[in-house]
């Protein structure tokens, strides 16, 4: 199967090409389709099996295809991560696979001053790619509103509960609209993730690999 007959648009595929992606990974060739047909997802995925492509291809394309509504319409998707490495590294592979489109991401992350993340968010930002605790830091400061989230994902979701974040994230989720499209992506499934899930997602299709 080849990113082609995946329904990808044009900008997409010629930034992959750019990128040197030849096939999808077999988890991108099951997720990528679902969800672009919206449908919330519950994968089980190792990091280097192509799992940030699987989620970052249809968000960008489900992006660039909703008409933002009115000039406010900040922060479309939120993509949270354990740590500071894989935001930057998830946000290396919007800025990759975006190339051609006009979609805006941010990396939000604590162990560095918020000075220049609070600057950028009073830019434009479509994709929000953040920590738990720095989030919840600025949400709290009023720095941004998750009001307009349509799409969530929660990357490495066992990494975060591992990490004692999950309380972090439930404050989160708590904030967001419940009309949404969320994926949830986790190596492993324990109760407590199951549980997320079972609270999270609406009738998802379930992807293994
Ligand atoms: P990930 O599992 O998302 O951390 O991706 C692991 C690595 O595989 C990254 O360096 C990606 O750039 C690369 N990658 C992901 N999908 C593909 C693909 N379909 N073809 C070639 N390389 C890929």
């Amino acid at each position: 199967m080849s990113f082609n007959s995946l329904q990808l648009i044009a900008p997409l595929l010629k930034a992959l090409s750019e990128a040197g992606y030849t096939l999808p990974t077999p988890v991108q060739e099951k997720s990528i389709p679902v969800i672009l047909q919206k449908k919330d997802v519950l994968a089980c995925a190792q990091t280097g099996t192509g799992k940030t492509a699987s989620f970052a291809l249809p968000l960008l394309q489900l992006l660039h295809q909703q008409e933002p509504e009115g000039f406010n319409s900040s922060c479309r998707a939120l993509i949270l991560v354990p740590t500071r490495e894989l935001a930057l590294q998830v946000a290396d592979s919007f800025t990759v696979y975006g190339k051609y489109l006009s979609l805006k991401h941010l990396a939000i992350f604590g162990g560095v001053s918020q000075f220049n993340q609070v600057k950028a968010l009073r830019q434009k930002v479509d994709v929000l790619i953040a920590t738990p605790g720095r989030l919840l830091d600025l949400l709290h400061q009023r720095h941004l509103s998750l009001q307009q989230i349509k799409f969530l994902v929660l990357d490495e979701a066992d990494r975060m509960l591992d990490m004692g974040f999950i309380n972090d994230v439930k404050k989160i989720l708590s904030k967001l609209p419940l009309q949404r499209q969320t994926i949830l992506f986790s190596a492993t499934m324990p109760p407590e993730i199951q549980q997320l899930a079972d609270t999270l997602l609406k009738q998802p299709v379930k992807i293994a690999i």
